[in-house]
């Protein structure tokens, strides 16, 4: 094995001990990683922009600063590079959502996020694919490229965050940022077998993040392990004053709970069971690996229950009446008035704002999202709005009192992350609905503004991923790390190793230092 394969496949917390013991540095971990992102982009396409440069200079930075003795104060992961979803606003660096309407747009600030990763030293290898502005689950809506699945290219790596979970997967990044609205971190972490984390709402701050809709959206990790992602979710996480929606509480103690983890003993943990999350949809093979890790938990000494949640069959449908209405308004600001895309109307047309502001959106703005304007449009309406918006936000409530109940009853809840595997290009995007259904599972977390974690859980019939989702009460995401790393434990001892080592990694081939 050559050496930059060794490197790559290390973890973010294994990089960072070689990092504190001087066994290499920052500069020769971007160096690896943007030999991988060079030899996997042709197939791969996990990258809008990839930023050597920028990379180096922090890496060397962080170097410097190792050899002065100034990074004790530093968090664990000081030094490992990252990869940021494009839905994150990077200074300096063109940030667009995978939109026409942000092409070319430098933003002139960074996100809370980015700096903090840039205060921890951590270089930015690039900004990551993703449907446009975050909406859909396979990155198919993305205007400028396709994403392809590490694991079969011949299928999408779900979405929005397809870009992010990729990466990680095909050892292009050890670490990524995604957001959450429905399930754009988990829901990609399901079909790529990484692990995606969408914290508690107001847990990290959306300053910076790019609005879908903004009662829903969470920033959170991407990683190949439990450990990292609870790193980096240390780093990231915390109060911020610029977010109004922030919670005003130090950061739980997530490695920490992460590490008693791999300790794996679960006595005297009650985990519940979502009834209505299984069954009708569910694909066997991803039911199969599910009710294996249900058996692994409970050998662990959890106690499993089943526990019924009666509102969340209607939780897609409050999700794709509440989420489009937020959607209509946040992204009302695309204008063409002040930054981004501006198209002006034809000569024979009058050159007015309104109709400058009328082709430049029908240019900028792809079907999905012009179809989400519309639909809020519609549910916010005169006449429509109590019978639409105020509807789904009394399923809200019920969803939320659905949380409430099961957390009477067990510490954590879990589920299948989504119901299907990867599926292939093409199969879904004329029929939204049947894209829509990919996150059944992943919607009620962020109706109700839980902590929920997608893990690895084993391959399909089909030679592809499946993931478990924990879901944890409200600002105890510390809740989901413990079991979590617990079962990723008994699972790769289980298959003598991580789920990667069943990758085809043909990029990696011919490496070297
Ligand atoms: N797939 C969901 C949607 O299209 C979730 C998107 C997201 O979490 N950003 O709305």
């Amino acid at each position: 094995m050559s050496e930059v394969q060794e490197i790559v496949k290390l973890s973010a917390a294994q990089m960072a001990a070689k990092i504190r013991s001087k066994e290499i540095s920052s500069r020769e971990l971007v160096e690896a990683h943007m030999q991988v992102i060079e030899s996997a982009e042709p197939t791969i396409k996990a990258f809008l922009k990839v930023s050597a440069d920028e990379a180096l200079a922090q890496a060397d930075a962080f170097d410097q600063k190792l050899s002065r003795g100034e990074t004790q104060d530093l968090p664990e992961l000081a030094g490992v590079p990252i990869a940021i979803k494009d839905m994150i606003v990077t200074k300096g660096i063109e940030t667009t959502a995978a939109s026409k309407i942000l092409e070319g747009w430098i933003p002139p600030y960074d996100a809370t996020v980015i700096e903090k990763l840039k205060a921890a030293g951590m270089p930015l290898l690039g900004k990551t694919n993703l449907d446009e502005f975050a909406q859909g689950s396979s990155t198919e809506h993305s205007a400028y490229q396709t994403t392809h699945n590490p694991w079969n290219t011949d299928c999408v790596p779900g979405g929005s965050g397809g870009g992010s979970a990729s990466a990680v997967a095909a050892f292009e990044a050890p670490l990524a940022l995604g957001t959450d609205t429905g399930g754009s971190i988990r829901q990609p972490g399901a079909l790529t077998g990484t692990v995606g984390v969408k914290p508690t709402y107001g847990a990290v701050s959306r300053f910076g993040a790019i609005a879908m809709a903004s009662s829903l959206d969470q920033i959170g990790p991407v990683s190949r392990t439990v450990l990292d992602s609870a790193l980096l979710q240390e780093v990231i996480g915390g109060n911020d004053r610029r977010d109004s929606t922030s919670i005003p509480m130090p950061v739980p103690a997530l490695a920490q709970a992460a590490r008693e983890g791999m300790k794996r003993d679960l006595k005297g943990l009650k985990v519940g069971l979502v009834k209505e999350l299984s069954g009708e949809g569910f694909q066997p093979g991803v039911e199969a690996r599910f009710n294996e890790s249900v058996k692994l938990l409970e050998a662990m000494g959890a106690e499993v229950v089943e526990v019924s949640c009666p509102h969340f069959p209607y939780a897609l449908g409050a999700y794709y009446i509440i989420m489009p209405s937020e959607v209509s308004s946040n992204l009302a600001r695309y204008d063409g008035m002040r930054y981004g895309l501006r198209v002006m109307p034809p000569a024979d047309v009058p050159q007015t704002a309104a109709n400058m502001m009328s082709y430049t959106r029908e240019a900028g703005f792809g079907d999905e999202v012009k179809r989400r304007i519309i639909l809020g449009t519609y549910a916010l309406s005169a006449g429509y709005y109590d019978a639409w918006y105020g509807s789904a936000q009394k399923v809200r409530t019920l969803i939320i009192e659905d949380f409430n109940k099961a957390f009477e009853q067990v510490d954590v809840l879990i589920s299948p992350t989504s119901p299907t595997t990867a599926f292939h290009f093409g199969e879904k995007m004329d029929d939204p609905v049947a894209m829509y259904m990919n996150d059944v599972a992943t919607i009620p977390a962020n109706l109700a503004g839980v902590p929920a974690m997608s893990i690895p859980s084993g391959l399909s019939d089909d030679g592809m991923p499946t993931g478990i989702q924990f879901i944890a009460p409200q600002k105890h995401d510390e809740v989901l790390y413990k079991p979590a790393a617990a079962l990723e434990a008994a699972l790769e001892e289980s298959w003598n190793g991580p789920i990667w080592q069943s990758m085809n990694t043909p990029w990696l081939d011919g490496l070297h230092k």
